[in-house]
């Protein structure tokens, strides 16, 4: 498992040149480890390595490495793929951060789910910055007024926007898609309803084909799985979008 350590660390150096690149401070970013489909041993190296908070796909999944590593003091577990609402209570239960919140009906749920066992939740709204079908998220044009309504959930401490962006080898293609995200999030900040200061400070933008590109246009997270875990067997059974997600 010393490659993991090893992976980490060349992926925090790149963090680091991406940053230099863009004048930005390396600690407004942080690396998000996408350890789904990966074994126990798997995430016990990341969290050797210093690690702490995991990101995973499928709730039922997440969930059940929640339960066999519970005694790792202090590991937290970001759910980053899309939810449906009848799995609201375990993210409830367990999840540390929200990184796919797509619908008021969801929020809604999730609400009343944290309520019920006393706790609150980071949430990032996803959005869907490039368009194609197969992606979840709000539509761009949407999520202002989303966000007006996300205030009446007392539980739901919302943090910023999530993205995937379109799958492509066109780096301007990519880059397009980022730079949606960062104009509504300018939007966002100047929309009056919506509180300002730290709110909507996360951009959660970038994974391991496009991390480096994603930090050059404002990411202050990225989810990294295969870089650092290495290749998943079929990646596309586990694509949001195609493989069902959750
Ligand atoms: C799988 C996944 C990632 C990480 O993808 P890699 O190619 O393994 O880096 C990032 N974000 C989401 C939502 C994912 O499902």
């Amino acid at each position: 498992m010393d490659d993991i350590a090893a992976n980490l660390r060349a992926v925090e150096d790149r963090i680091a040149a991406a940053c230099r690149r863009a004048d930005r401070d390396p600690a407004a970013v942080r690396l998000l480890p996408v350890s789904k489909t990966m074994s126990i041993e798997k995430i016990t190296a990341a969290y050797d390595a210093g690690y702490r908070r995991f990101g995973e796909n499928k709730v039922q999944e997440a969930y059940d490495k929640w339960g066999r590593l519970r005694e790792l003091d202090g590991i937290e577990w970001a759910v980053i793929g899309h939810l449906q609402r009848n799995k609201a209570r375990l993210v409830a239960e367990f999840a540390s951060e929200f990184q796919a919140l797509d619908s008021l009906r969801l929020a809604k749920e999730l609400d009343k789910r944290l309520q019920g066992e006393g706790r609150r939740l980071d949430v990032l709204v996803q959005v869907n910055s490039s368009g194609e079908e197969s992606k979840f998220g709000l539509p761009p044009e949407e999520v202002v007024g989303f966000a007006r309504e996300l205030a009446a959930f007392d539980a739901l401490r919302v943090r910023g926007l999530m993205t995937l962006a379109v799958f492509s080898s066109d780096e301007d293609k990519v880059a397009a898609c980022f730079h949606r995200m960062v104009a509504l999030q300018k939007q966002l900040r100047q929309a009056d309803a919506v509180s300002v200061g730290e709110g909507w400070h996360e951009l959660s933008m970038g994974m391991s084909g496009d991390y480096e590109l994603a930090i050059e246009h404002g990411a202050t997270c990225v989810r990294v799985g295969q870089a650092i875990f290495g290749a998943r067997l079929d990646p596309n059974a586990y694509w949001p979008g195609v493989g069902g997600g959750n």
